[in-house]
C-alpha cells in the first residue's frame, strides 16, 4: 500500500535537519506545534511556531524534544498552529531507525531491497 510507506531518518541525522523536514516542534508540556520558520545560527536555532512563538533551542539529540521527536510523542496539538492533518500523519509514520534496531534496517540499502 503506498500510503504504508515509512520514512527512515538515520538517528545520526542532524538534529536542526530533523526540525527543518518534520516541521513540527513538541513543547515541554506535551504541545506539538507546527515550525514556520527555523534560522540555523551555529550550534542554536532560533525557532517560530505558527502561533508566533519564537524560541532558541540548543542543538542537541538527548534535548526533550529530540527524543519526544523521535518517539512521536504528543500530548495534543496546538489549535492556533493548525496543523493539517497529513503532516502529523507523516510525522506518525516517521521511523527513526534505532527504534528499530540496527539490523533490521539499514537505510544504505533501501534502494537495493526495494
Ligand atoms: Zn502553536
Amino acid at each position: 500500500m503506498a500510503n504504508n510507506i515509512k520514512r527512515y531518518y538515520s538517528k545520526h541525522i542532524d538534529f536542526f535537519d530533523l526540525l527543518q523536514k518534520i516541521k513540527l516542534w513538541p513543547s515541554k508540556n506535551g504541545t506539538l506545534h507546527g515550525i514556520k520558520k527555523i534560522e540555523i545560527k551555529g550550534n542554536y536555532a532560533e525557532i517560530t511556531t505558527h502561533c508566533n512563538e519564537k524560541f532558541i533551542v540548543k542543538k542537541s539529540k538527548k534535548s526533550h524534544a529530540a527524543r519526544w521527536m523521535r518517539n512521536k510523542w504528543y500530548r495534543s496539538t496546538c489549535k492556533k498552529c493548525k496543523i493539517p492533518s497529513w503532516k502529523l500523519e507523516k510525522y506518525s509514520t516517521t521511523g527513526f531507525n534505532q527504534n528499530y534496531g540496527a539490523g533490521l534496517i539499514n537505510i544504505n540499502n533501501t534502494n537495493n531491497s526495494n
